[in-house]
């Protein structure tokens, strides 16, 4: 038997159930008593209604007028439901083709009001603007006829206005008028005066070629070497990107990432070139990597994203230091500086010397707290102790005029200096020492040439050639809404650096090597 079912036909159980049938009865849960409910409720809810409306003195209005024009919903746009009146749940009997037909686009995507939401799409620092580029080219027999109507003079006349490399666009649209313009607008293309605008040609053939890069110096395509399954070196003159006749000969355009250390401009391409397909180029974070520079004791991290079209970078570069106590002007400088051509170790771009740059790092070394000195110590040397010299605080904050991030004025790259406790593996005596950590967050461009490109020519220092002047890097003015260290820390983790952005050169003089303060 089981002892937990009770007996319907016990007393006990009798007097509970009739007790609670007493207390609560099934009456108000049926059909019928629902609907008088309703009616009731719907009746003193217009009662109030008129009251109301005699009160503030307007016209009432029927509420059947609204409430029964879609179903029940009342004037409020409230549905009414009844939780036991199975009848209405909270979603409709839809028609689904008609919700299939409301789904389709019906209008064009150039209406005025897609305009608008494009220009607020370029707002968003997520956004790509590179994504969808993929468009239908129509030939159309009429218009190909129009075009065949027009005389060649008029067709050539028009082709002196434009570009050499818009010229050959125009040329090679179309047989008729490749026929009409003949070759001129190819030759003219290949001057050496027209080298940029050819290179600006080439570059739209780049999603055609995934097995090609093309070589900015010899301004033509040359086959990869090992498509897919390149890998960044630090040797990269023995292990090219693509077979090029020049290799030897010229200097492939590259930047200086850190000391020992360069970034040929093949890699940006690479890592670029993912927007037309993943055969095309490489997984920009395969270019990350991690090495130590070991007369120095540099240790030094890079990192790549792509975003919106363009490669970011941040190179973290950190050295233990010694405490400001011992800190002398020379050792300051080995520290800082590679003696050979005087070039500080870490990742800096070409105007590190008219900023505050070294400075903030020395400023950030002089906030670095001296070992511990026991009380037992301190009381051989005199008869008197120090708490703060026992205890020292072990996190520098630094102050404030050092502690936030500055941003050149004359390119996009950012600079934070910071002071942190990092363990260091070889010292088993005391493990954990302070370092100095300087963290650079460059924007590298579009990998559309390392002549012309706003953001890398800015970061090299090097002026835009005759075609493209006027094109310059206006650091301050291209920050918009978020520094490219927000950009890249919140695409990493989520979450943005806290410091304040400064300028990195508040006065804006450059004296480059001849001014005083960098040394
Ligand atoms: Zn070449
Ligand atoms: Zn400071
Ligand atoms: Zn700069």
């Amino acid at each position: 038997m089981d002892w937990t079912t009770p007996d319907l036909n016990s007393w006990p159980a009798k007097v509970v159930l009739r007790v609670s049938k007493k207390l609560r009865s099934d009456k108000k849960f049926t059909q019928a008593a629902i609907d008088s409910n309703n009616a009731k409720a719907a009746e003193r809810r217009q009662r109030q209604r008129e009251e109301h409306a005699r009160k503030n003195r307007y016209n009432a209005r029927q509420s059947e007028d609204i409430a029964h024009c879609h179903n029940d919903v009342n004037e409020l746009g409230e549905r009414e439901h009844s939780a036991f009146s199975e009848a209405s749940t909270l979603v409709d009997h839809h028609d689904y083709t008609d919700m299939m037909h409301r789904l389709a686009h019906h209008d064009s995507f150039d209406s005025l009001l897609d305009q608008t939401i494009q220009k607020d799409r370029l707002k968003d620092p997520y956004f790509d603007s590179q994504g969808h580029t993929e468009e239908f080219r129509l030939a159309s027999t009429r218009h190909e006829r129009l075009v065949e109507s027009i005389p060649d003079e008029l067709w050539k006349r028009i082709v002196s206005f434009l570009n050499p490399a818009d010229a050959v666009c125009l040329a090679l649209s179309s047989q008729t008028l490749r026929q009409k313009l003949g070759s001129a607008p190819l030759k003219s293309l290949d001057e050496p005066q027209n080298k940029h605008h050819k290179i600006t040609f080439l570059r739209s053939l780049d999603g055609q070629l995934p097995r090609h890069l093309l070589c900015f110096p010899c301004a033509r395509y040359h086959l990869r070497t090992r498509p897919g399954k390149e890998s960044l070196k630090a040797d990269y003159v023995k292990n090219p990107l693509f077979v090029c006749p020049a290799a030897r000969n010229t200097t492939l355009p590259r930047l200086r990432l850190t000391h020992g250390r360069e970034l040929p401009y093949g890699w940006v391409q690479l890592a670029l070139r993912n927007s037309h397909s993943r055969a095309h180029g490489i997984d920009p974070e395969s270019l990350s990597r991690r090495w130590q520079h070991a007369e120095s004791g540099w240790d030094f991290r890079t990192r790549y994203l792509e975003h919106d079209g363009r490669l970011l970078v941040r190179a973290v570069s950190q050295c233990f230091v010694p405490p400001a106590k011992t800190l002398t002007k020379t050792v300051e400088r080995h520290v800082l500086y590679e003696l050979q051509d005087f070039m500080p170790y870490f990742s800096v771009c070409a105007h590190w010397q008219d900023g505050e740059l070294m400075d903030m790092c020395k400023c950030a070394m002089s906030h670095v707290p001296a070992p511990p000195d026991s009380y037992l110590n301190q009381l051989k040397r005199a008869p008197k102790i120090n708490r703060e010299a026992a205890h020292p605080n072990f996190i520098v904050t630094g102050c404030d005029w050092c502690r936030p991030a500055r941003r050149c004025p004359d390119c996009p790259t950012e600079y934070l200096v910071e002071i942190r406790m990092v363990e260091d593996r070889n010292d088993l005596v005391s493990p954990f020492k302070h370092a100095i950590v300087v963290t650079r967050w460059s924007d590298l461009g579009d990998g559309s040439s390392p002549y012309t490109s706003p953001e890398w020519t800015a970061i090299k220092g090097t002026p835009i050639p005759e075609p493209k002047v006027g094109n310059e890097y206006e650091s301050f003015s291209h920050v918009g809404r978020r520094a490219v260290s927000g950009i890249f820390e919140s695409k990493i983790s989520g979450s943005i650096p806290g410091q304040r952005m400064l300028s990195l050169n508040p006065k804006n003089k450059k004296l480059g090597e001849y001014g005083h303060g960098w040394y």
